[in-house]
């Protein structure tokens, strides 16, 4: 079994390729839950609908948010009436979302609620919340404290940061006897400060990772991220926005990292910072390269 750390971008592509090269079954996959929060009446674990809808097929690939060919009906009266969303929902989505909502109302856990839709949408390999208990975050800027979304959609990543902070929760129930399962666990190439990070912060996850062998995909490429606001995190938390940055910041509970081609420059760097570093393209432009990089991860563990 292959366990894997995700959030809602970067990780999804890899797993598009891990799922073409592995039966369903041998593939779980553990999602931040760091975002999650109520937009327009309903509960949005924006991660875990990715991980979901890829897995499923049926994810959105131009904004790696929401269902492909979804409709926004809801959505459009709403900013006819006078009462425009925050995010943007598609109806499709915002029925799953709504489902969300109802059973955790009813006092199902969101770790049994995503079980049941994943059942119902077919998908074989295992989704776990890392949490059913929900945390806050926060994204300290010189123009105050905001709430993820708003720094990232309201305020376009444009504030400087000065620190990223998020409430401690407890693992859900498969957590740690997920990983503890796995034959390797990949630490997919998602933002390191708030997908990855809060996923490690939570008790007991690496204790259980030191025990197993670990890869990481580094989510810098060059010096900056491939897309997204790592990088302005990285920096508030002291670290260089490099692979560099990521080896320091995994160092204790990663075996091996990979970089990308165009970084094997910073391959002697990084072996004095953890046991191994490979090489190879990691920029997941197509489902062949997206199927090659999970080859490739898979083979280390041969
Ligand atoms: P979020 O939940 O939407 O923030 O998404 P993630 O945390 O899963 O992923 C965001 C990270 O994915 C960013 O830091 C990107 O640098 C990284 N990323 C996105 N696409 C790629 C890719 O093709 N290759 C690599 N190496 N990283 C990627």
């Amino acid at each position: 079994m292959i366990c894997v750390l995700s959030g809602g971008t970067g990780t999804p592509k890899l797993i598009q390729g891990l799922k073409e090269i592995l039966d369903s079954e041998e593939l779980s996959i553990i999602v931040n839950t760091v975002e999650n929060n109520y937009f327009s009446g309903v509960y949005v674990s924006g991660d875990i609908d990715v991980v979901m809808y890829t897995l499923a097929d049926m994810i959105n690939e131009e904004f790696w948010y929401g269902i492909r060919g979804d409709t926004f009906i809801t959505n459009e009266f709403l900013e006819e009436i006078g009462c425009p969303e925050p995010l943007r929902i598609g109806d499709r989505d915002r029925a799953t979302k709504i489902e969300k909502t109802i059973r955790l109302s009813e006092g199902y856990t969101l770790s049994e609620i995503v079980d049941i839709q994943k059942n119902k949408l077919n998908i074989k390999s295992k989704i776990i919340p890392m949490s059913d208990v929900d945390s806050d975050i926060k994204i300290v800027t010189d123009m105050g404290d905001l709430d993820f979304h708003d720094f990232l959609i309201d305020k376009g990543c444009e504030p400087k940061v000065l620190d990223v902070v998020y409430s401690k929760v407890p693992p859900s129930d498969q957590l740690i006897s997920t990983i503890e399962e796995s034959d390797m666990v990949i630490i997919g190439p998602s933002n390191p400060i708030t997908s990855i990070m809060p996923i490690l912060s939570i008790e007991g996850v690496k204790d259980a990772l030191k025990k197993k062998y670990v890869v990481a995909v580094s989510p810098i490429v060059g010096k900056s991220p491939v897309s997204g606001p790592a990088g302005q995190f990285m920096n508030a938390l002291g670290y260089e926005v490099s692979a560099v940055g990521i080896a320091k910041m995994y160092k204790d509970f990663v075996n091996c990292l990979i970089i990308d081609n165009q970084d094997k420059y910073l391959e002697d760097e990084i072996k004095t910072i953890l046991d191994d570093v490979k090489i190879t393209n990691t920029m997941m432009k197509s489902l062949e390269i997206k199927k090659d990089l999970a080859k490739f991860i898979t083979d280390l563990n041969k």
